[in-house]
């Protein structure tokens, strides 16, 4: 898989409020090339693996419970500076500390349920972008 990519997730809370095709144009706006795409769901074993370095944190057992409460829209991205420019373009963990026109700004409706994630670093990247999808369903 080629650098310069960085993995999303719209999360729950956004799918349930009806923000997919919101969240995919301001991606696209964002200048972002979309390599992979599913509309899935995680088990909570498998969102306890994913957010597995938060798992000393107070918030954990409401995260992996959040995050496996409904489907998610899971893909990599592809840019040049992806992880850093999508951090950007997603804006801070709390809406309410977050950017104006970011997407946690116009879309999240807590820290908690903070409708995307991004990957903070291109070994994370890689890492997410493996851990859901198989190097066939990528198209860079
Ligand atoms: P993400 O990894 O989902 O992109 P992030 O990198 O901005 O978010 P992290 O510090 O990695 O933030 O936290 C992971 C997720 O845990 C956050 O997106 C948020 O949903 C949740 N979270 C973080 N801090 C808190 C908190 N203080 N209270 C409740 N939930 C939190
Ligand atoms: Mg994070």
């Amino acid at each position: 898989m080629a650098s310069n990519i960085t993995f999303t997730m719209i999360k729950p809370g956004a799918v349930r409020n009806g923000h997919i095709g919101a969240i995919l144009n301001e991606i696209n706006k964002g200048g972002f090339k979309i390599v992979a795409m599913k509309y899935t769901k995680l088990s909570a074993e498998k969102a306890g693996e994913f957010y597995a370095v938060h798992k000393e944190r107070p918030f954990y057992g409401e995260l992996v419970e959040f995050m496996s409460s409904g489907p998610i829209v899971a893909a990599v991205l592809q840019k040049d500076n992806a992880v850093e420019d999508f951090r950007t373009l997603i804006g801070a963990t709390n809406p309410a500390d977050a950017a104006e026109g970011t997407i946690r700004q116009l879309f999240a409706t807590s820290i908690g349920e903070n409708a995307v994630h991004g990957s903070d670093s291109d070994e994370n990247a890689q890492i997410e972008a493996n851990f859901h999808f198989a190097g066939t369903e990528m198209f860079s």
